[in-house]
């Protein structure tokens, strides 16, 4: 008999599971889920509510689910499809709280309706990070359903308190359910397709995300009268130091993930974009390119370097009374591998200010793991997974926000952060995630729910 290559046997037995599979009424499902989900509000707490419905139709799919919680309005649910164990499990997650609403703003469709309009859903948590969930949830009920054999246990987490409070969701889980969620490698939320002009463009795996780090300025000098100016006043010299830092270029580092991000976006980019991205690597010319980053493309800016924004601004309480005092709250992203003391060492050598001091700390801080690889047999199956849902090409991403993949990288897994198609336009147009107006593609959550489906399988399918 002629023998097959492993590779192709592989897809075939893919294949023929996937045709086991009627989209059409899958997509259909998923879809009333997604909207059912995001119809929860969870708004920052009651993530039970979320559990309560997950459970109810995985226990209607015969999937046993256990639900965990420190504070039983904030649940956590857990389920696990068994595979033969030859490989270690694969966790996939979707975090169940959403950011806080203003319902005054949500002009057109309100907060919690989940309303299908004119091609797109509405609702607080549509993409963040309600996507997840549904597809990670549909998923697990799929595998249930096909049969399909698995070499690696797949567990699904509906995981609270990813909104500032992780110390309900992930933590806890990490820190007290540990061995009910181990796993070598896990999906979550971030990275994503961005669609220009109405076609998907390219996709991110999220492989690494910034720290954030808390740290105050924090000036002093002599109070008085207001009728008599002093050039020791603190808001002064607060105010001194906070332009210096806002305006600092701070040293520019890449690792291997943002290395190959700028590489791979400079061979789809438009020649003007692509020049700048390569020259970020030419010291005669690197500092130009960073201002015009600076001022244009803040996150790429801030992919380059550990960033500083400062956020709240705090000094004096009478106008006619000169303050002693003065502050500044920053809000720091640190690369992965930064070392923070050396850091503030150099920040207070630019503001080069006796008066003024860099305090370091005051806000919750997640674990700082390395980055998850970028050749790993699970990035390449993602990677596949994308090339084959979207057709585009694939980039490894530093996300410059946090997510719960921190805590779950920290224990030693892989995390790929693999998000849904968005609109590249919608963000500044307010349709974003976290905006008043949050909405996705109903197409998008369509092939999410195949993309999840692809890379699940592809990384835990026996073959
Ligand atoms: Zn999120």
């Amino acid at each position: 008999m002629r023998r097959v290559p492993v590779v192709l046997v592989f897809t075939f037995a893919l294949a023929s599971r996937a045709q086991q599979i009627d989209w059409t009424k899958v997509q259909e499902e998923g879809l009333r889920h997604l909207q059912a989900l995001v119809q929860i509000d969870s708004s920052n707490a009651n993530e039970a509510r979320v559990v309560e419905y997950v459970k109810k139709v995985l226990d209607g799919e015969g999937i046993p689910s256990t639900v965990v919680s420190k504070d039983p309005a904030r649940a956590n649910l857990i389920a696990r499809i068994k595979g033969n164990g030859s490989k270690k499990p694969l966790l996939i997650m979707g975090h169940s709280d959403t950011v806080k609403v203003d319902p005054a703003k949500w002009i057109n469709f309100g907060p919690f309706s989940g309303t299908l309009s004119g091609g797109y859903i509405y609702g607080r948590g549509v993409i963040d990070d309600k996507s997840d969930l549904f597809a990670a949830m549909m998923t697990t009920i799929l595998l249930k359903r096909t049969g399909i054999k698995l070499d690696r246990d797949v567990i699904f987490v509906s995981e609270a308190g990813e909104e500032g409070s992780s110390g309900f969701g992930i933590g806890y889980l990490v820190s007290d359910h540990w061995p009910e969620i181990e796993a070598e490698t896990c999906l979550a939320e971030a990275g994503g397709v961005t669609r220009r002009g109405g076609k998907p463009a390219f996709a991110m795996i999220e492989t690494t995300e910034k720290v954030p780090r808390g740290a105050r300025l924090v000036a002093t000098g002599v109070s008085g009268h207001g009728s008599r100016p002093m050039r020791t006043n603190a808001i002064v010299h607060l105010s001194s130091a906070v332009e210096k830092i806002a305006m600092w270029d701070p040293p520019m580092r890449l690792n291997d993930t943002t290395r190959t991000y700028f590489e791979k976006l400079a061979q789809i980019s438009a020649p003007e974009d692509a020049q700048r991205f390569r020259d970020l690597l030419d010291p005669a010319k690197s500092a130009a390119v960073r201002e015009y980053f600076a001022v244009n493309e803040p996150t790429f800016y801030s992919m380059l370097h550990t960033s500083i924004s400062p956020n709240i601004i705090q000094g004096g309480y009478q106008s006619n009374v000169i303050p002693s005092e003065a502050t500044a709250t920053l809000d720091i992203r640190a690369l992965p591998d930064e070392e923070m003391p050396a850091f503030f060492e150099l920040m207070t050598s630019v503001i080069n200010d006796p008066a003024v001091q860099v305090v370091p700390g005051g806000r919750a801080e997640r674990p700082v793991p390395p980055p998850s690889s970028i050749t790993s047999d699970a990035y390449h199956a993602i990677e596949q997974a994308f090339e084959h849902v979207y057709n585009v090409p694939v980039l490894p991403l530093m996300q410059t926000g946090a997510t719960d993949m921190a805590q779950v990288r920290a224990k030693g897994a892989q995390c790929y952060g693999i998000g849904p198609m968005v609109d590249e336009e919608d963000g500044p147009k307010g349709f974003g995630v976290h905006s008043d107006q949050e909405r996705m593609l109903e197409e998008a959550a369509f092939k999410h729910l195949r993309l999840f489906w692809e890379a699940v399988t592809a990384i835990a399918a026996s073959h």
